[in-house]
Order: structure tokens, then sequence, then C-alpha cells
């Protein structure tokens, strides 16, 4: 078992055993773990008779909506009010794939003015909320990996429902890439074997995911590839611009850029990445890196942002031109960092 469940097992069925009524959260933006996550837990709960409300606080992709529980998911900025009063009425907090408060924007002062039991269960490092429980491992794949060693160790049981096993199966593929990184420990697989023999039906999670595009997402990546890709060749950088203009030419949805940031990171000596997409107010960015550098440590200098070593996201209020002006810049400055 994960060294840090098993420090932790007991605090945690004490906690859940005197808890009735739970609000599972995540972060702004949820991906395929924070989902996942949330409802892999969701669904456990829920079978062990609990009351659980899963609270997140942005819209997410459409390929995520087909998990089970999803047409149970509360989004807060859908509706606030309600929201807070299922978080204010809650004896249990459950932080999911994420590390402090303010990753759900809006709805942190609702969660900085919780006052019942805390639990942390997340992958990224320092977390910086005062919880409870805190259930924090770097090392592993994914927050849907610590769920499931949660789970089995809680029921003693390495077979978990087929509803829990398909929502746990889901982040741990999205958060390592269809297992192309952060996958080097055996134990992922075990785990992946016994969500197997839990009866999900992986090539039918892997279609919803991969094999559900639009044409107009692949032909924006073909121009994002073709046309919106340059390279710092002395940095051994390589970076994606998505105008507005783009965006819009290209019909574009929340998730169609997904993964694209991975993309300059097949070009032999590339070794960091970053993809800018342009918004109203804001310009979203994504780091990726392949080998030392530490894409979270230069998006929360520079780029209001974070996350782990290898993959971070951060935001820009300034123009695109601005921000990429300054990203390379900065790029310079650390380019001696950027190795393999
Ligand atoms: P993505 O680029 O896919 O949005 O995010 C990559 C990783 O960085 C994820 O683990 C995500 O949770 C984290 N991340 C994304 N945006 C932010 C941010 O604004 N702040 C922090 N601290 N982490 C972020
Ligand atoms: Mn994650």
């Amino acid at each position: 078992m994960n060294k840090t469940v098993n420090n932790n097992i007991e605090a945690l069925k004490e906690i859940l055993n005197s808890s009735e009524n739970i609000a599972i959260t995540t972060h702004r933006n949820p991906d395929g773990d924070a989902l996942g996550s949330s409802l892999g837990l969701y669904n456990y709960l829920l079978e062990q008779g609990k009351l659980v409300n899963v609270i997140v606080p942005n819209s997410y992709p459409k390929d995520l909506h087909f998990l089970p529980g999803d047409s149970e998911v509360s989004i807060f900025c859908n509706n606030k009010t309600r929201c807070e009063n299922i978080i204010k009425s809650s004896d249990l907090l459950i932080v999911l794939d994420y590390n402090d408060f303010s990753r759900t924007e809006d709805m942190a002062d609702s969660l900085n003015n919780f006052e019942g039991n805390i639990i942390v269960i997340d992958h990224h490092p320092e977390p910086k909320i005062d919880a409870t429980v805190t259930i924090s491992d770097i090392s592993v794949s994914s927050t849907c990996e610590l769920v499931y060693e949660i789970c089995a160790a809680l029921s003693n049981n390495p077979i978990v429902s087929k509803n829990t096993a398909t929502s746990l199966y889901l982040g741990l593929m999205t958060d390592t890439g269809n297992f192309r990184h952060n996958c080097s420990n055996p134990r992922t697989f075990e785990t992946v074997a016994n969500l197997l023999r839990s009866g999900i039906n992986k090539d039918e999670i892997t279609a919803q995911i991969f094999e559900s595009y639009k044409k107009d997402r692949l032909s924006l990546m073909g121009f994002c590839i073709n046309d919106g890709l340059s390279i710092i060749e002395e940095c051994n950088t390589a970076y994606i611009t998505i105008t507005k203009e783009t965006r819009e030419r290209f019909n574009y949805v929340k998730g169609d850029s997904e993964g694209f940031v991975n993309i300059p990171l097949s070009i032999e000596g590339i070794y960091f990445s970053a993809i800018f997409i342009e918004f109203d107010d804001h310009v979203k960015i994504s780091f990726r890196s392949r080998g030392q550098f530490a894409t979270n440590n230069f998006s929360s200098k520079y780029f209001n942002g974070g996350g782990h070593k290898n993959a971070a996201g951060g935001r820009s209020s300034l123009s695109l031109s601005e921000t990429i002006k300054s990203f390379i810049e900065k790029v310079n400055i650390h380019k001696d960092e950027i190795i393999y």
C-alpha cells in the first residue's frame, strides 16, 4: 500500500465513520484527474451509505461528462447560493487534486470559512491547506491513484465498484498522458490491473477521451503545428500560440487544446514547451518539460501559476504579445536549466 495512505488510514477511517454529510471539491477548470478522483470517491462513499455532494468551481470539457454520477455534480459559478449552502451544511470537506483554496478562485471564501473536518488528497507539492488529515504524495501518477489506494485500504479489498473504477481509471489515464509519463512506478500498473478486475470497459473510456474529437479540433491542431509553433532553439524551448481569432476560426470549445502543449516536446532537443491561449481578459498558459526544468517554479515566479515539476499552468493579464515577449525574456534567463 502507498506509505502516506498507510500512515493516515486509521485517522481517515475515524473521520469518515463520524461524517454523514460530505462535500467533495476540486480545482478550477477540472481535468480528468480532478473529476475522476471526485466522482471515484463520490461513488465509493455513496456505496457506503453517505450523503455526498461534488462541487466544482466551473464547467469542464464535454468529453468528461460520461462518468458515472456526472449529472449530480454541482457547478459553483452557475449556482453560487446553492453550492455555498451545501458547503455550509456539510460536516466533512474533501479536497481533491489541489493544494491551496485559491485554486478554486470564487469558491475559496466558502472553503476558508468551513469549520468542519477537512481531508486533503493530492499529488501537488507543498500543500497549503490546514486540514485534519493530509494525504499528499508527489510521487504518485495522479490523485486518482491515491484515491484508489484509499478505497482499497478502507474496504480491505483491491476490487472497487465499476462506477468507482471507471472514474479512477479515467484520471489515471489522462494525468499520465495515456500512460506516457509519470507512471514508472510498478504500483501504477498494479492499480490499473485491479481497476480492470473491477470490470471497467477500458476501450470505451479511451474512446471517450481520445476518439471522440470533432474535426475542428484536429484542424486546430494542424494549424497550431503548421502556423502556431515557434522554436527558441538556443533555449531548447518551443511554444504554441492560439489567438482569439484562431479560436473563433476553429469554433474552439473548452478542452479542444487539451494535450497540445505536449506536442513540441516530441521534437528532438526540445525540453521545455508552453502554450498560450488568448481569451477576452487573460491569456491561459500551460507549461511542460522533459528532464530537469521545474515548470512549477517558473510558472509561480513569473506567470501566477504552479503545478508539478514537469507540468504546470499559469495565466497572464498582459496582452498576448506582451505575455510572449516576457516569456522569451524569462526563458533566456533560465536557459542553462533547460536540459534533459
Ligand atoms: P494545465 O496546464 O493542464 O492546466 O495544468 C498542469 C498542472 O498544473 C496541473 O497539475 C494543474 O493542476 C496545475 N495548474 C494549472 N494551472 C495552475 C495555476 O494557475 N496554479 C497552480 N498552482 N497550479 C496550476
Ligand atoms: Mn492531477
